[in-house]
């Protein structure tokens, strides 16, 4: 089986819309689609045709660009339950076969109710919008802070060498707060290192792996002893679950 192809296409100051194919294919599938127009160039230099449309969840800054694409490539749009584009409604554990490559839908509810993410084993890759950022995640907007700790286990449950295809390049200042919340992790002030090479060569920090995520991202380590103490030391309280010192660290986040 051929691998799949991944462009990168930069959008607004810090959005990722993903363009993959199978390599040798020109058939192209665009993940996120928040602005057309790069997405159009994106087709054009690189000789490729829409296919498909996929959808992660209902922000703007994720569907804003599909009708524009619709007018010049009448696609199928796979996505969640009320993204109103959609010409297939997916739902955790469908499968969707594009790109000569077979998809799984998980449901991953947190930032928004209606979260998705596309994960493949052939790869393996996962396109996962808003819920994990490299150190970071997504805002809560819609769902409850137990909902996200139970989306984040769940993506953490994929084989470590995962790539994760985030939908933004908050690395930066993702990296500046993991720091503040452990200072003391070896593998974050290397990965922080490496961050700021990356970024002052002006290229991106994504995709992220699962593993290096599960080192460094303080809220995908909301289950170690270090990330604990550090929940309860910000919030002067005692810490019993997971997902509480996942939401103090969530809260200390937007604060920060
Ligand atoms: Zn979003
Ligand atoms: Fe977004």
């Amino acid at each position: 089986m051929m691998p799949i192809i991944v462009h990168t296409i930069p959008a607004f100051t810090d959005n990722y819309i993903w363009l993959f194919h199978q390599q040798g294919s020109s058939d192209a599938y665009v993940v996120d689609p928040g602005d057309a127009k790069p997405v159009l160039e994106a087709l054009k230099d690189l000789g490729l045709t829409l296919e498909g449309i996929l959808i992660t969840h209902h922000h703007n800054d994720h569907v804003g660009g599909i009708e524009q694409l619709l007018t010049q490539y009448p696609v199928p749009v796979y996505g969640p339950k009320g993204i109103t584009q959609a010409t297939e409604i997916m739902v955790d554990g469908d499968t969707l076969d594009v790109a000569g490559t077979s998809f799984n839908v998980i449901e991953i509810p947190g930032h928004t109710l209606d979260h998705i993410a596309y994960y493949t084993a052939s790869e393996p890759l996962v396109f996962l919008g808003d819920t994990i950022f490299a150190n970071g995640c997504g805002r809560l907007f819609e769902g409850s802070p137990e909902q996200m700790w139970q989306s984040l286990s769940q993506l953490a449950s994929l084989p470590p060498k995962t790539k994760l295809y985030c939908a933004h390049e908050y690395t930066e200042a993702n990296t500046r707060f993991a720091l503040a919340v452990e200072p003391d992790n070896s593998d974050l002030q290397q990965r922080a290192q490496d961050i700021s090479k990356t970024r002052a060569e002006n290229k991106p920090t994504i995709p992220s792996t699962l593993e290096l995520e599960l080192a460094t991202n303080p809220f995908m380590r909301s289950n170690q002893l270090s990330i604990k103490e550090a929940a309860e030391n910000y919030g002067q309280c005692k810490v019993s679950t997971e997902a509480e010192a996942f939401a103090l660290i969530r809260q200390w986040k937007d604060s920060f």
